[in-house]
């Protein structure tokens, strides 16, 4: 997708590390971090959110990279004893600003609530 900024991360078009990459996925550091580890985790495919994940074998793999890629994550950043906080914002309720999914893998500090209504 052209203007979307995470699939110019995956092109290379804008400069980012890379924490993590395989065949379905790569992992980078979130620009904004709102605590000490605040990796995102993201599909190469742009897909917009997670209600767009193909309701096939594809999308179950993408899935459940996207998720066993954040506990191996996790587990590298020393989270794991004390937990952490994945997060998939889905759509305009949900708060997703951008629109290509990206799990937030946030640790390394006690996390509040903040699922409220607002
Ligand atoms: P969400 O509100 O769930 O859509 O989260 C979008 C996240 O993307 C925010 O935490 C932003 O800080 C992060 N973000 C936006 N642009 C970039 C970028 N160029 N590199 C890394 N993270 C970004
Ligand atoms: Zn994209």
């Amino acid at each position: 997708m052209e203007n979307c900024i995470f699939c110019k991360i995956i092109k290379k078009e804008i400069p980012s590390k890379f924490l993590y990459e395989d065949d379905l996925v790569v992992a980078f550091a979130d620009v904004n971090p709102i605590a000490p580890v605040h990796i995102l985790i993201i599909p190469k495919e742009h897909i917009e959110s997670i209600t767009h994940l193909p309701k096939n074998e594809k999308g179950a793999r993408i899935a459940g990279r996207l998720i066993s890629v954040a506990r191996d994550l996790a587990e590298e950043n020393k989270l794991a004893a004390d937990g952490y906080k994945l997060l998939f914002r889905v759509g305009r309720d949900g708060g997703q600003e951008v629109p290509h999914i990206h799990l937030h893998l946030i640790g390394g500090t006690k996390l509040c609530e903040d699922i409220h209504p607002c």
